[in-house]
């Protein structure tokens, strides 16, 4: 069997990065954010507060209580005759579907847009086992064909242009393709309806797992979903297992906000429920349910709140980072607030432990967030396991940065030593000083100042305030 890699390098690629990335995802996130306003204007806000307390109840619920629920979904899924498989990392995934993939004789995968499958870095896996996976989303197939990763939970494509797009169809499917995006939907429905046709497996998440009856949650605007987890003969799902909710009255109240939450819709296009296989369907529904860390995220009392994400995407729309840089300088699959709160956790802070310090930590994520994550509070709480590290991880901090934090920590609770401190840094930095700037400090100070300046630090804001008020 072909060797499998064992190493996730999420920086595949990133050389293609369209030149409009900036304008677009400023452009596409702003309109994302004001339909969001206006769905929760046609509930009602008091009637949407109530909802969002709902789900956060709910979810924090059945994360908490996984020991009741998995083995209750499991046993469901099975009498509906579906196969469960328990994955605790992603090598374990691989060699799974690459074994229910041989089993079928299976070369050709049609796929459905998955954050699991992103995370784990499957598509790689797949084309290093000799797999063909096709990416049947719209934005996740622009995002494919171009070569690079998706920017955002659930619009893949949001960094990139019409024009961008129709350029890309031209040179890869050797298409006439005018900028329009009606036209350019086609092009790639005509193209995606012969993959569906000639799969012979088909890959999902999921967005729910519903315990009592072991059913499936998919939720699409394209329809893309129902094609590949029904006409191919083989249909498998990798869902993480923090997904799984105690019933069908639980998906009620998290669909409402879902949606509108997405896309600012009343209701997604497609909600599809699947419970095991069924006469029109596949003949195998094989459930792989992934931990890859999230037990482990569970245990952290001040940060487990991460796992009630449903990835609506909101609070990355909303944020202004992630509209200013866009989602691939998250280097991560997880972009915007929610992944610089579960890329650390999930990959490391050693990997992924900038990203909770790029946030003004404004808190506009965690008041859009539907399942009310408090993303401020854990983004500080791991930057503190960053700079002094905790139980469950090393700091990363270089010595002078942790020695700086404490040194900041001790002045700014005695006034009498930040009144010296601030002294002592006005006569040090004279010979650096170029007007009001320091344009260029000495290495190791020096990463801020390669790519841009730094205004002179002002030791006379005491003396000004008391001026000010006097
Ligand atoms: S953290 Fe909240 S707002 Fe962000 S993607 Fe998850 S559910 Fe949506």
């Amino acid at each position: 069997m072909t060797q499998l890699p064992t190493r996730i390098d999420f920086r595949r690629n990133t050389q293609t990065v369209p030149p409009s990335i900036r304008a677009a995802t400023l452009k596409n996130t702003r309109t994302a954010v004001i339909k969001r306003d206006q769905a929760v204007q046609r509930v009602g806000v008091e009637y949407w507060e109530r909802l969002r307390q709902a789900a956060h109840d709910l979810r924090l619920h059945a994360i908490t209580h996984l020991d009741r629920y998995l083995p209750l979904l499991e046993s469901k899924v099975i009498q509906a005759g579906g196969q469960v498989h328990w994955a605790n990392n992603a090598n374990e995934v691989y060699t799974l579907v690459t074994q229910i993939a041989h089993q079928h004789r299976a070369r050709r995968i049609v796929k459905v847009k998955s954050m699991v499958s992103e995370e784990i870095a499957l598509n790689d896996a797949l084309r290093a086992a000799g797999l063909d996976a096709i990416e049947t989303d719209l934005g996740e197939f622009i995002v494919q064909l171009d070569g690079s990763r998706p920017s955002h939970p659930t619009n893949p494509s949001l960094h990139y242009t019409k024009e961008y797009i129709a350029e890309l169809f031209q040179r890869k499917l050797g298409v006439d393709a005018p900028p329009i995006p009606t036209v350019l939907t086609d092009i790639a429905r005509v193209h995606l309806r012969e993959e569906f046709l000639r799969a012979e497996m088909g890959i999902s998440g999921g967005n729910f797992l519903i315990a009592e009856t072991g059913t499936l949650v998919l939720v699409t605007n394209e329809g893309n979903g129902r094609m590949c987890t029904t006409l191919p003969p083989v249909h498998v799902a990798i869902v993480g297992i923090e997904k799984v909710v105690p019933d069908w009255d639980s998906v009620a109240i998290l669909l409402q906000l879902l949606a509108r939450s997405t896309a600012g819709l009343d209701l997604s296009a497609y909600t599809t429920f699947i419970t095991g296989t069924r006469p029109s369907g596949p003949r195998e529904f094989h459930l792989i349910l992934l931990d890859n860390g999230r037990t482990r995220i569970l245990q952290d009392a001040h940060a487990r709140e991460t796992l009630l994400c449903i990835r609506c995407g909101a609070c990355a729309n909303i944020c202004p980072i992630f509209q200013q840089v866009g989602g691939l300088a998250y280097d991560s699959p997880y972009t915007g607030p929610i992944g610089a709160i579960v890329s650390p956790q999930l990959f490391g802070i050693r990997r992924a432990g900038a990203l909770p310090f790029a946030s003004s930590l404004c808190g506009a994520c965690a008041e859009v967030c539907p399942v009310k994550i408090p993303i401020p509070q854990i983004l500080l709480h791991l930057r503190h396991r960053a700079v002094e590290g905790d139980t469950f991880e090393q700091p990363v901090a270089p010595t002078l940065v942790r020695l700086g934090a404490r040194a900041g920590t001790l002045a700014l609770a005695r006034s009498w030593l930040y009144e010296l401190g601030t002294q002592i840094l006005k006569f040090i930095q004279r010979p650096l000083q170029r007007g009001e700037w320091l344009p260029m400090l000495p290495p190791p100070f020096n990463r801020w100042t390669m790519t841009r300046p730094l205004p002179k630090f002002r030791a006379d804001f005491r003396a000004w305030w008391r001026k000010r008020i006097a």
